[in-house]
Formats: structure tokens, sequence, C-alpha cells
């Protein structure tokens, strides 16, 4: 098997071995014995041949948790759970080198933003951590007559199936597992087909902070099989997905036979809203980045660009020149500041989004095209692409590209700007750049999404909510109201007296 990557770059984990599923705290090959590759996105090269795992598989993984749920973890302290997180994150801490490296070489994101991440990944476990201890339920003074005591406990939900996507392997895994850790459920964790080595390295790092086996096991396989049997395994207690509006659909249509509940994170068509009293020297390239950043294979990406028609051609055109400007490399080339998007069939989607903007009359103001030569010979490369003179009718204003496409918009008046941000079916992210204090505030409550961010794009904390309006999906990743997903509520009253 051969890579790019230099003999000093490769990690010790991609040593040719084809990676296991992690079943019962023991790496174990898919029933049926297939396999299938993942590939570097910077090269088209194969990275890694992975367990292809299925029903069968599934249906162990679930059993597994599910003793492992009803076992001595159940009887585990929270001050233990916390524990086994805090010694997780000394261990990322001392291995994020090499994780960020697996996730550049399977996903493709430059090892620039893959590195950038560490305060927020540690700060993610130290906060589920912290949170293990912090879970509790409430007294309830009730005016019933008589002597009654009444009080609320907070019990796990029992068995989680966890599908997560591609576009950030490390901070997905975390999202789901941190959470499972912290209340004391278990979990069946299917990893996106597209870029499952870390999460296979992350199980590796959870075994050796001391998890108990079966509390965490990792199916690796496809969507179709492995992830539709975990959606509709009656074992399962809840699913939590991160992925496409089209497989959410899917998901919730099979937790019907147990109703077990579910949480989506899913995409968006995230509106942009620029003001000519922004500050342009943090406009300029935080617009651009929203929508490049990652090469748009983010689900909040702002991807909608509404500018205000004043400035309209001026900023359009200094996005244009950011845009221009951005390095675009390998992913490990340390220079790289946007990567190759993910797969052939991603490059397929977003390839065909710019032919839909050209047939639709819009305008390239920058990009437009793939890049296939020298270098770029094999791997995914498309430019950072800014469509400009687009109205909000056309299909690259309303549905989701994930590539490093922005289509922009011109606006007058900011009700008229609030009305067309929200004509969407999505409902996940959204930006004001102003430094009119009132605009922003009438805009943060206009805005029907789950994140607004004002002077700033995806700013990140794992003290603050995450999560969707809408098409975008329920549930919150991260901030306290992620465990109410995690966690059943029961009333217990008792007579006294
Ligand atoms: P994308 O189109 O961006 O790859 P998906 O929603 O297809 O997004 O994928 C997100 C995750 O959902 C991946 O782990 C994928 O394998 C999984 N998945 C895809 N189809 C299904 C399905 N029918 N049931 C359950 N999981 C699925």
């Amino acid at each position: 098997m051969t890579t790019h990557a230099q003999a000093d770059t490769r990690p010790a984990f991609l040593d040719g071995t084809s990676k296991r599923l992690l079943i019962d705290g023991r790496w174990v090959a898919a029933a049926s014995g297939k396999t299938f590759d993942t590939v570097d996105p910077s090269t088209g090269q194969v990275l890694a041949s992975v367990a292809a795992g299925d029903r069968e598989d599934v249906d162990r993984a679930v059993a597994t948790a599910r003793r492992a749920f009803e076992g001595p973890w159940s009887k585990l302290k929270p001050y233990d759970r916390q524990q086994i997180i805090l010694k997780l994150a000394d261990l990322v801490d001392r291995h994020f080198d090499e994780l960020t490296l697996i996730d550049t070489l399977d996903m493709g994101a430059p090892i620039s933003r893959t590195r950038a991440s560490r305060r927020r990944l540690l700060g993610l476990l130290h906060f589920y951590a912290g949170m293990a201890t912090a879970l509790h339920g409430n007294t309830v003074d009730n005016s019933l007559p008589g002597d009654y005591v009444t009080y609320t406990l907070r019990e796990p939900v029992g068995v989680v199936g966890a599908i997560t996507p591609w576009n950030g392997p490390l901070v997905s895994w975390i999202w789901k597992v941190g959470p499972v850790l912290a209340t004391g459920c278990t979990m069946v964790l299917k990893p996106a087909e597209e870029s499952p080595l870390s999460a296979l390295r992350m199980g590796e790092l959870l075994l050796e902070a001391g998890l108990p086996d079966g509390v965490v096991n990792i199916v690796t396989g496809h969507g179709e099989t492995a992830g539709a049997a975990l959606a509709a395994h009656p074992g399962v207690d809840k699913v939590a997905f991160t992925g496409s509006f089209e497989t959410g659909q899917k998901i919730v249509q099979a937790s019907v036979g147990n109703l077990k509940r579910i949480t989506l994170e899913l995409g968006g068509k995230s509106p942009d809203i620029v003001f000519s009293d922004a500050d342009m020297e943090l406009a300029v390239p935080g617009a651009a980045m929203a929508a490049f950043g990652n090469s748009g294979q983010v689900c909040s990406a702002g991807t909608r660009l509404y500018v205000e028609r004043g400035i309209y051609d001026e900023f359009v055109e200094r996005v244009a020149d950011y845009g221009r400007s951005l390095k675009v490399g390998h992913g490990i080339d340390p220079e790289a500041q946007i990567g190759p998007l993910v797969s052939e069939q991603q490059l397929q989607r977003v390839s065909g989004y710019l032919d839909v903007g050209r047939q639709e009359g819009a305008r390239i103001a920058a990009g437009g095209t793939r890049l296939a030569q020298g270098v770029f010979a094999g791997g995914y490369f498309v430019q950072p692409t800014v469509f400009a003179d687009v109205r909000d009718d056309m299909r690259i204003a309303r549905e989701e590209i994930f590539g490093p496409v922005v289509s922009a918009v011109p606006f007058t008046d900011i009700e008229d700007v609030a009305r067309r941000a929200n004509d969407t079916v999505y409902g996940l992210g959204s930006g004001v750049w102003t430094r009119d204090v009132g605009k922003a505030h009438y805009l943060a409550k206009a805005i029907r999404a789950g994140s607004v961010w004002v002077n700033c794009y995806q700013a990140m904390d794992p003290a603050m909510p995450f999560g969707g309006y809408k098409g975008s999906g329920y549930g919150r990743e991260s901030g306290v109201q992620q465990f109410d997903d995690y966690l059943n509520t029961k009333a217990v009253w008792i007579r006294v007296g």
C-alpha cells in the first residue's frame, strides 16, 4: 500500500494492517470478512483497509453494549467515569499530532486546521469530565395534602447508537462519546466510511484509559448497511445522528419500531449578512472563511452571503480576492489553507453545482473550476468559488452544496433580509456583520437558527449549545442542554409520616 505521506509523516497506526471493529473490548474482523478501503482525498490513494461491518456485527455490538450497561459500569460512581474521561483527555493530548495527522490524511482538512483544534478538543473532554459529577436531579416542593417527599432522579437512557459524519471526525467522536461517558450510557458508534480511522485510534486510547469492555463499541461500515441496522435496532434506546437531511429522514423512519429517542444534527444553507457599517477588516476574511473553511464541508458554513446593496460590488470583489489568495494544497502541506473535498463523489456533487450556477445565470467572481493538474493530480480539489449576481430562487442559493462555494445576494432592508434569511428549510447557523448593536440584537432574535454569530463565525465553546432549528434537526451538541437527550427523568414520590 502506498501513500504520498513520507515515512516520517505516516502515523504508526497506518501500518498496512486491516483495521477491525471494536466489540466488547476486542478488535475483531467483520462477521462477513468483508473490508473496504479508505482513501487520502489529496491523492486518491488508498490509506487503509477497514472492516465492513453489517447487521450481524451491529447485533453483537448492541448486545454487548446492553450487557455492559447492565453490568459493573452501571455501578461506577460519577467520579470514576470522570477519571476515565480525564485519562482519555491526557492521552488525546499526548497523541494529538498523530490523531490530527490521521484526520488530515483520511479526510483532507489541512494540517494547519486539524492542528488548531487542540484547545477545542481537550476543552470538550474536560467539560464532559466536569459534567460527569455535576449532573443531578432535584428535590421538588409539592402541594399535596399530607406529607410527601418528591424528587427527581436523572438516569442514563441506555444504549446509544451514534452515527457520525466525515467532515470533522475527531470533534464528532467527542461530541458523541463524551455525553455517553458522562451520563453512564453505553454505545455503538458507526463512523463515516469516508474517514473512519481516527475513531478507531480513539477507540484504542479509550481502552488504554481504562474503559470497561463493551461500554463503547465501534462498528465501521457503510451507511445503508451498518448505519441502517443500527438506526433500526430494537436494542438501541437512542440514536445520535450527524449527517445529511435525507439520511436524517431515514433515521426518523427507522426509529418507529421501538420509538427510540433521536437527536439530529443535519445540514444547512446558512445566511451570512453584511451591513455597510461593518468592520471590513473583520467581515471580509470572516465571510470568506465562513464559506471556504474545511473546503465548505461544514454543516453551518455561511454559504448565502447577503450584502447590503451600497457595498455589494466592492464587498463581493474583496471576498473574491480573498478566495483567490487562499493556498489550496495537500492536507499535509503545512502552508495549505484549503484542502481537497473528501471524495470523488463529493467532487462530482460540487462540480455539478458549479455547472448549475452558471446555467442559472450567476456570475463567477472567483474560482469555479476543479484543480487537477500537477500536484493536484489524483486529488479532489476545487477552487474557492464566489458566485455573484445570485437570486434567492436559484438552486445555488437554496441547496446545500457542501463545497467551497458562496452565493452572494444583495439586500437593502433589514426586515426584508431577515425574512429572506429565514426562507429556507434549514436553520443551523447564521452570521451578522455590523457595528450597530441594534441591528445585531434585531437579527439575533429574528433569525430562526440554532446559532447566530455577530462579527464572528463558527465560534464554538463546550459550554455553548450547537444544533438546529427546522430541517437542520433537533437536540444539541455540547452545552448543558445536550445531557437532557442522554438522560431520563424519573419522578419519585415517597409518602412519609
Ligand atoms: P453525506 O451525504 O454527507 O455523506 P450522510 O448523511 O450520508 O452524509 O452520512 C452521515 C453518516 O450517516 C455516515 O456515517 C453514513 O455512513 C451514515 N448513513 C448513511 N446512510 C444511512 C442510513 N440509511 N442509515 C443510517 N446511517 C446512514
